[in-house]
């Protein structure tokens, strides 16, 4: 069975031409996929009845199932639990903000960083997910919403530059004007900073927001809460990310994740404006959640403020992050470790 999901239109047009049928008639196909979300084959009446017969007999579109949808209170988050075809599960959260959606997408099944604070490397890498199996996290909301989405951030579960060719395949099929339309501007990869790849990145041609997530002002503390940073020296990393913005001209998002005793005293506030030097950057303050389990905990919303005042006193660019949908566990592969917890409980 060929897959015809997530196929950039040459590709189509090849697989169209190699089985006898015109190369136009995959744009058609596209068209219906993407545009009109019908998916069964019998349905593709545009298309002639010999090819859609050749569709159902040996082509297929691959597409994971909605276990479940959960929304936030104040109904600004809504993530979904998506079962993927080998059993395995991952979630995506869509975000509703003012200016639009704004979808956050998984690239990998589980992770293999083991940050001490996060929930979906508990249990190491599962696998790497495909271009076409991020792209269906995107169409899972647009069939439940009918909505256009505008923005993506890659910050769900999982390292993005350790599935490189898939994650820019899935980027440019986002970009692709059959499908998305969505600008690159609107695109935000976040990674833990795996300082060869982001070399790579920059190179691309492809303007995407660059989000580091930093974490700490130097290798000590960073080793101790992001372990996979011990192979990329923090100062390697600022010197990659002051690369990537003279390349792209895209100002760099720093993601500081703020625990209590660890990162947040004022002299790391300083430490971290003195590492950043000259570099236009953002700075993203973001107090931990749902880690009492490992006894990390958020630092007071008053130690947040002063952390955050030193940084502007320096002249440094920052926002502490919105805490959307917590109750519904949106934050990294909580709502994923939640259900497996109760599927093992009942069984
Ligand atoms: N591997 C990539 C993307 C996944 S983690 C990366 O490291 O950037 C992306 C982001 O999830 C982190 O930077 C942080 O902003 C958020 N995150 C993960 N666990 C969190 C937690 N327990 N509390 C708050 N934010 C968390």
């Amino acid at each position: 069975m060929i897959n015809v999901w997530a196929r950039t239109l040459p590709e189509l047009e090849d697989i169209f031409k190699k089985n006898g049928f015109p190369r136009y008639r995959a744009k058609q196909l596209r068209d219906y996929l993407y545009k009109r979300f019908i998916f069964d084959f019998t349905e593709m009446k545009q298309l002639p009845k010999g090819l859609r017969e050749w569709l159902m007999n040996h082509a297929m579109v691959s597409k994971p199932q909605i276990i479940k949808e959960q929304k936030s209170d104040d109904k600004d988050t809504t993530k979904l639990l998506l079962k993927l075809e080998d059993g395995t599960f991952i979630e995506t959260v869509c975000m509703h903000h003012v200016y639009g959606n704004s979808i956050c997408i998984s690239t990998q099944v589980g992770c293999a960083m083991g940050c001490v604070f996060c929930a979906s490397t508990q249990n190491g890498l599962e696998r790497n997910l495909t271009a076409g199996e991020m792209l269906a996290q995107i169409y899972a909301f647009k069939e439940v919403f009918k909505q256009p989405i505008h923005s993506l951030v890659l910050m769900g579960a999982g390292e993005p530059l350790q599935n490189y060719e898939e994650v820019l395949k899935f980027i440019n099929l986002c970009h692709d004007e059959d499908l998305l339309n969505i600008s690159y501007r609107n695109m935000t990869l976040s990674t833990c900073g795996i300082v060869p790849r982001i070399y790579r990145l920059a190179e691309e041609g492809i303007p995407i927001t660059l989000a580091i997530s930093l974490h700490a002002p130097n290798d000590t503390i960073r080793n101790r809460i992001l372990p996979a940073s011990k192979m990329f020296p923090i100062q390697d990393l600022i010197k990659a990310s002051v690369y990537y913005f003279e390349k792209t001209g895209r100002r760099v998002t720093f993601e500081y994740i703020l625990i209590k005793g660890i990162n947040d005293s004022l002299e790391n506030a300083e430490e971290l404006h003195h590492l950043l030097g000259k570099l236009n950057a953002h700075i993203n303050l973001i107090p931990v959640n749902g880690t009492e389990h490992i006894q990390l905990y958020p630092p007071s919303m008053n130690q947040t403020f002063r952390f955050q005042r030193a940084l502007t006193k320096y002249g440094r660019n920052t926002t502490v992050r919105r805490q959307m949908g917590e109750e519904i566990q949106a934050a990294c592969g909580q709502l994923k470790r939640r259900f497996m917890q109760d599927a093992k409980l009942s069984h």
